[in-house]
């Protein structure tokens, strides 16, 4: 057959950026994870990640009536789970650090400077024989009709303007918008860092050519896989780790070889920040 003629041929799949970002980092993982579907306890991260989440929407699902600060507390109390805490200090410090983001956030937003859109919206793209999935935190209409992608992150850190290189999960939201809201032609997108009470707008974003050839090569690479462990220091991450020998060797290594990094059998956290869907 001449190369004109070749046609690669995929099976139709349905994927999020979440999916397509844990089989790049471990088809191990996505093995157990999207395809055994292998149900594991909520880690502490991925717990602390999703209240706060559910927090914020229950704040701002009457705009522009925003919830008191005492019912966010409540709501927040109401829902804490200890038992998925690896011990008191760390059950404490991420209950107070949840209650400081949430009084930051109520005193720091203002009802009615912008239209809030939608809040935790759903969205699936067909495109190319497949869907893309997934969930946008927030989409607000500024006052200069611009439409402005809100992402909350709980993170510690702040990245820096190089950690969006790499990052194709704000391109996905920009287009997951354009499909979901009429006149959406000027996007903002901001990641919103709840703990620093700071929002961020990358500038140096990837294009939709350079996403969609993400997803189709991932696409491939998934169809053809053989699901092998790819160890790497986010192993103390996975919560497939209390399972995954190749998992455990590669982490009881780099201890022997003095590189800490302790295995701490949680999950990434729902917002690190290649990881959001
Ligand atoms: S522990 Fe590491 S190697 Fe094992 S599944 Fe998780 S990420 Fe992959």
């Amino acid at each position: 057959m001449s190369n004109n003629l070749m046609v690669c041929y995929t099976i139709s799949m349905r994927l999020s950026y979440s999916a397509l970002s844990t089989f790049n980092q471990c088809p191990l993982k996505y093995k157990w994870q999207y395809v055994e579907r292998i149900k594991v306890p909520p880690t502490q991260d991925l717990f602390f990640g999703s209240l706060v989440h559910n927090t914020l929407e229950f704040a701002l699902k009457n705009d522009p009536v925003v919830q008191p600060i005492g019912k966010l507390i409540e709501y927040y109390q109401a829902k804490w789970n200890p038992k998925v805490f690896k011990d008191d200090i760390s059950e404490k410090e991420y209950f107070n650090a949840g209650v400081e983001m949430l009084k930051t956030f109520h005193s720091s937003h203002t009802p009615g400077l912008t239209t809030i859109l939608n809040i935790e919206k759903f969205f699936e793209i067909p495109w190319q024989g497949h869907v893309i999935v997934g969930k946008i935190d927030r989409i607000d209409r500024l006052p200069t009709g611009e439409l402005e992608i809100i992402d909350y992150k709980t993170n510690k850190k702040l990245p820096g303007e190089d950690d969006f290189k790499f990052d194709l999960q704000l391109p996905l939201y920009r287009w997951a918008a354009q499909t979901l809201v009429s006149d959406s032609n000027n996007i903002k997108l901001t990641l919103y860092f709840l703990r620093h009470n700071k929002r961020l707008t990358p500038i140096n974003l990837k294009s939709l050519d350079q996403l969609q050839k993400y997803i189709l090569d991932s696409v491939e690479a998934i169809q053809s896989s053989k699901f092998e462990a790819k160890p790497s220091k986010l192993c103390g991450w996975c919560e497939y780790l209390f399972q995954c020998e190749a998992g455990k060797k590669y982490l009881t290594k780099k201890q022997k070889d003095g590189e800490t990094e302790k295995p701490r059998n949680n999950g990434f956290p729902r917002d690190s920040l290649f990881s959001n869907l």
